[in-house]
């Protein structure tokens, strides 16, 4: 069955000193408490990850990248490759952020070439999906969803899909204290889950977890999380803060 995930996306924040004791804060926090299969995943940027990787050994916590670069190597500044990311014993990716394709101009095309590049490099990854304002305000935020799940997706193979999480993340929720109603959320989950279905099989759409991002926090978690097809949170604001971040984790649990 499908894993609950509880996943920090630290963004363009924290530097060395900060990083290490946010992740000592939660190594610490988090060490108590039962989580069984429930798994708690930090990202911190691409110059912490190392110390991060470092600081979270003999814990619960998974270090994940915030992007990387589809190419192995080459003449790509400023450009980080999976291989590299594998290097230093980081084995999951964000791919799709909307950060990433609204400030950076990461198109459908450019993160279907991330995903191959991620599956080819054996990398779990979390792709990350979601509608604008202007889309659910014309009622197309399906179409949209659908068609990056299409273009960025779809083309791989079953076998490839346990590699895969999704996050679905309301451009016009994230970092704005405006929260996707559990409603909504579940309404998006359980169509892209039926898509799953159609497109592959129910046990792959049964077995692919489904996180929900977009000003997730402590007072909200337990409802989001309580409903049937959400299966964990990408949390931005609400995991610079260990406390915040454990409360939201004990929501799932
Ligand atoms: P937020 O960010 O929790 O600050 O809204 C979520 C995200 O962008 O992953």
């Amino acid at each position: 069955m499908r894993k609950q995930i509880v996943a920090g996306n630290w963004k363009m924040n924290n530097d060395d000193a900060e990083s290490k004791l946010l992740v000592k804060q939660i190594k610490k926090s988090i060490k108590r408490l039962p989580l069984r299969g429930t798994r708690v995943l930090v990202a911190p940027t691409f110059v912490n990850l190392k110390t991060v990787v470092k600081k979270s050994k003999k814990s619960k916590i998974e270090v994940v990248a915030q992007n990387m670069h589809q190419e192995t190597n080459g003449a790509f500044t400023g450009e980080v490759s999976a291989k590299m990311l594998k290097s230093i014993g980081v084995e999951t990716v964000l791919i799709g952020h909307s950060e990433r394709r609204t400030l950076f101009g990461e198109t459908n095309a450019v993160l279907a070439s991330k995903v191959d590049a991620a599956i080819a490099n054996k990398m779990e990854l979390i792709f990350c999906f979601g509608e604008q304002l202007e889309d659910r305000k014309s009622g197309k935020h399906f179409d949209v969803v659908k068609q990056q799940l299409q273009e960025g997706l779809f083309h791989l193979e079953s076998a490839s899909w346990n590699q895969i999480v999704l996050a679905y993340e309301p451009v016009w929720a994230i970092g704005t204290g405006e929260t996707a109603s559990p409603e909504q959320a579940q309404e998006m989950h359980a169509f892209v889950r039926n898509l799953l279905e159609e497109t592959y099989t129910t046990a792959l759409a049964q077995n692919t977890s489904i996180l929900y991002g977009g000003s997730v926090k402590p007072s909200n978690a337990k409802e989001i999380f309580s409903k049937e097809d959400v299966d964990g949170g990408l949390i931005g604001g609400a995991a610079l803060q260990a406390q915040d971040f454990t409360a939201i984790i004990k929501a799932i649990l």
